[in-house]
């Protein structure tokens, strides 16, 4: 900046510092979306994903380095969780999506999903404060309404999300509406039980007027049942909610399976005549593993420093 003074150019230079996010490497699948490996200033390395849907431009976006809370399914749940996201991070994570949305589809971004690498109600304060700054005039200028923040439940955090009263939409990943079979899959269902869930949620509820998804992926005959059906119906008679069903992608390790179009089908037709509201997610981007439950899988430089 050669209109600054050389003085201030060396005060600058010596008191602060840039730690810009860069992207690293980008892969295209066969559907369009877009997964970009974001190389962080201190070398960590998280995953963010553009996902083109008709009007529709999604940005998938990461809140830690890795996780703490091993949801068996998931390839991010392998990593140890390495640290937090700090607000500027994620914010970057955003615009750069943003700028691929623009150079490669000439569309902008319509949405933001919470969704990607960790839990975001772990990492509560700079996912708040990135949120201010997505949604502020100042900033990126887009509406709470197009952000979503996905949680595996943590019921204290989503009364305080209810309480702060950010306007944002909320999914809780549940994929199993019986405390065993949750406690199975997600740890975090042990001190965190579908019944503190169901409490934490109606709070969320009544203050914020806003429905909750419960993001439920199907996995062959674990969850895929009529009777896994009914719990869920009855989970959803207890708080006023949405369901996605989502396709399963498998991971490396091959202990879960898709479930079959018949299983699905039946499972739905289920919830469907129970009254219960849901969609189908067929997944998006899982030649690149960058679908549900995958990313971190093969790009191992996301657990491990780029030095
Ligand atoms: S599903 Fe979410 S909360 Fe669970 S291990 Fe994966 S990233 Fe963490």
């Amino acid at each position: 900046m050669s209109n600054l003074s050389l003085k201030l150019r060396e005060y600058l230079n010596t008191h602060f510092v840039i730690n810009a996010v860069e992207i690293h490497e980008l892969q295209v699948s066969s559907d369009r979306t877009i997964k970009c490996a974001m190389r962080l200033h201190d070398g960590y390395v998280v995953e963010s994903v553009l996902i083109p849907q008709g009007e529709r431009m999604t940005a998938c976006i990461s809140s830690q380095v890795g996780c703490s809370l091993t949801c068996k399914f998931c390839a991010t749940g392998k990593l140890k969780r390495m640290r937090n996201l700090n607000a500027d991070e994620i914010v970057d994570q955003v615009k750069l999506v943003r700028d691929t949305a623009m150079e490669r589809y000439g569309q902008p971004l319509s949405n933001i999903v919470y969704m990607g690498m960790g839990e975001p109600l772990l990492n509560y304060a700079e996912v708040v404060r990135s949120i201010e700054m997505i949604s502020s005039p100042d900033g990126l200028g887009m509406s709470p309404r197009r952000i979503t923040v996905s949680t595996a439940g943590v019921a204290k955090m989503i009364k305080k999300l209810a309480d702060d009263n950010l306007r944002v939409n909320l999914a809780l990943s549940l994929h199993a509406a019986n405390d065993e079979k949750r406690n199975s899959i997600m740890p975090i269902n042990e001190t965190n039980t579908l019944e503190n869930l169901a409490d934490a949620l109606n709070y969320f509820v009544d203050k914020t007027g806003v429905r909750p998804t419960f993001e439920y992926i199907a996995f062959k005959e674990f969850n895929d049942s009529i009777k896994d059906a009914m719990e869920l119906v009855a989970f959803c008679k207890q708080v006023k909610s949405k369901v996605n069903i989502i396709e399963y992608n498998a991971i490396d390790d091959g202990e879960f399976q898709q479930t079959t179009k018949e299983r699905l089908k039946a499972f739905t037709d289920t919830l469907e005549k129970n009254g219960v509201i849901c969609n189908v997610r067929r997944s998006r981007g899982k030649d690149i593993d960058a679908a549900c439950g995958q990313l971190a899988n093969k790009n191992k430089l996301a657990s491990q420093q780029l030095k």
